[in-house]
């Protein structure tokens, strides 16, 4: 074949424009999330130059003024950052889709300590989405620089004279729509100002009074926050909340930007553990709140923040399912996560069983959901057992409330006991502790209550059960037969035939009338049993010695 022509695309602006305008962002409100965000990158990046040796001018204390002309229906937008000159208005302004941010981190990148938010250059037009008209006066950090004025109906024209302005920085009016009328609301600005920019570093002032909280705790070193500091970040985002049990702060450069903490909540009914709670920054500026596309499905239970620049933002959630940066994300998170719970089981076993309730729904849906995870936290699944642990150190006393029970300090050895009494082990020690008894052998119960019966007699033959009682067991059971594929694991209220009585007499017939073993007949006692609710059942004749021989001493009451 021979080639005809070559060339290059060209985009008709106005037929583009009005698409960018409607179709680039799904809220209207982001407009001043855009906006702000500019501002504190012209606010950065003149914090940047200030610091290079030629700099002459004066950097002011930063700050970002919203005003609002409810009779001239405008909003504006001021900053003293770094401005613009004609040049820059021309090149950066009117062009759409591009942006200055990464020719400026290049030329600075020796002082580059500042994240730009800027990166595609289109949040500027998103204020189209609710203005008839936009105005920009600026004026350029520059020496010998002169204020410039923009201004553009939202068409595709623009016209550039000299502004009045006298201080350096840039103010971004909008002449609002008819229908765009709620952003004269003071109320309304707060609130935007709360949602998005709440954590921005600079102050933003509206009514005279600065709107944002600007610290934004997780984008801090781990060792330089207290406890204090944690737990206030957690009820500011969640007010009216119980504490959470623990917190995981996540703080990475490489090969991936992803600052954030993480905090496990008590689970308690009325919390909706589908719809994911953390909260999807990008630079300290808030996107969204369901990131269930960057959080692995089985820790959407968690709260917090997730602060991260090398998630794709402008781009169809669908995509982020597959984009691999994500995946990537989402097992770093995942693996922090279990390096948490590894380090508490370690440092202070007490608290993690305390917390276990909470924990081990988290855990074992993990294991079930997420190999990677599994394979991490199986030595630290554990479970309630009827054995009797000795425990190592003096047991906690609580006098109220749970709370307290785990703050005392217990060292690796401390006892697998909570402050109620009850013995948490993990499979692997049950397994070892009862080898001599029944090898590859594991009793579980699935309800204390309804069982009971089983479990006592189980435990009068020396036989330890694990509680495997809670609503996820029902499909972990299955998960660890399958994990566990060389362990028999028996429920307490069936197999009784072999497991009890096999080693005293379980394979003899001992009803000539229906040809029952001792098994058979003890296990339909208690299916019996069951039903009425005032019979009991003596079980101690069947006690392995003196069960040997003997018809067994079942009597019902
Ligand atoms: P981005 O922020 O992704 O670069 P925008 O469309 O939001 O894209 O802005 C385009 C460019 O306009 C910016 O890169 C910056 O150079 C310039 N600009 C916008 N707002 C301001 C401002 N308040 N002060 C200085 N420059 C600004
Ligand atoms: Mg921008």
């Amino acid at each position: 074949t021979t080639m005809l022509e070559k060339g290059n695309i060209s985009i008709h602006t106005e037929n583009i424009f009005p698409i960018i305008k409607k179709w680039l962002y799904s809220d209207h409100e982001i407009f001043l999330r855009e906006l702000i965000s500019n501002a504190v990158d012209a606010i950065s990046k003149l914090n940047m130059v200030s610091r290079s040796s030629d700099f002459t001018g004066e950097v002011g204390e930063p700050e970002i003024t919203i005003a609002i002309d409810k009779d001239a229906k405008t909003i504006s937008i001021s900053d003293n950052g770094i401005g613009m000159t004609a040049d820059e208005v021309k090149k950066y302004i009117n062009q759409v889709a591009f942006s200055s941010a990464e020719e400026f981190v290049t030329k600075y990148k020796d002082n580059a300590d500042q994240n730009i938010i800027g990166h595609f250059g289109l949040g500027f037009y998103s204020s189209f989405m609710v203005s008839d008209r936009v105005d920009i006066d600026t004026l350029s950090y520059q020496d010998g620089a002169t204020a410039i004025h923009w201004t553009c109906d939202g068409t595709t024209s623009f016209e550039i004279s000299d502004s009045e302005r006298t201080e350096q920085g840039t103010t971004i009016t909008l002449h609002l729509m008819e229908e765009e009328a709620e952003y004269l609301e003071t109320s309304r600005i707060q609130q935007l100002i709360k949602t998005y920019c709440d954590f921005m570093p600079v102050p933003i002032k509206l009514d005279g009074e600065v709107a944002n909280k600007q610290n934004a705790p997780w984008k801090q070193s781990p060792s330089g926050l207290s406890d204090d500091e944690y737990l206030e970040l957690y009820r500011y985002l969640y007010p009216f909340q119980e504490e959470p049990l623990l917190w995981v702060h996540l703080n990475t450069d490489y090969p991936f930007v992803v600052n954030g903490i993480l905090y496990f909540p008590k689970l308690r009914p009325d919390v909706d553990v589908t719809k994911g709670q953390i909260k999807l920054f990008c630079n300290q500026v808030f996107v969204s709140d369901n990131c269930e596309e960057i959080i692995p499905q089985f820790l959407l239970p968690l709260r917090g923040v997730v602060d991260s620049t090398d998630i794709p933002l402008n781009v169809s959630r669908s995509f982020l399912q597959n984009d691999r940066t994500v995946r990537r994300i989402a097992d770093y998170i995942a693996k922090k996560v279990g390096d948490r719970l590894k380090e508490l089981y370690r440092s202070d076993k007490t608290k993690y069983i305390e917390c276990w309730q909470d924990l081990g729904t988290f855990v074992k849906f993990g294991s079930l959901n997420n190999d990677k995870f599994k394979q991490q936290i199986a030595d630290f699944v554990i479970f309630r057992t009827t054995a009797e642990l000795a425990s190592d150190q003096p047991k906690v006393e609580v006098q109220s409330g749970e709370d307290d029970a785990w703050q005392s300090a217990d060292g690796e050895n401390a006892a697998a006991v909570d402050a109620k009494g009850n013995a948490y082990t993990t499979l692997k020690e049950y397994l070892e502790r009862n080898q001599d008894k029944h090898e590859n052998r594991v009793f579980y119960a699935t309800d204390e209550v309804s069982q009971a019966t089983y479990i006592d007699l189980h435990k009068r033959q020396g036989l330890e059960v694990l509680y495997l009682d809670s609503f996820i067991d029902t499909h972990f059971v299955p998960f660890l037969e399958q994990e566990y594929s060389d362990v028999k694991f028996s429920r307490v209220d069936s197999d009784l035939d072999d497991t009890l009585i096999d080693e005293s007499a379980g394979g003899d017939i001992v009803d000539p009338t229906t040809n029952k073993t001792k098994g058979e007949r003890v296990k339909e006692l208690f299916e019996q049993s069951l039903n009425k609710p005032k019979v009991t059942i003596r079980t101690d004749a069947l006690k392995s010695d003196d069960a040997q021989g003997a018809p067994p001493a079942i009597v019902l009451l």
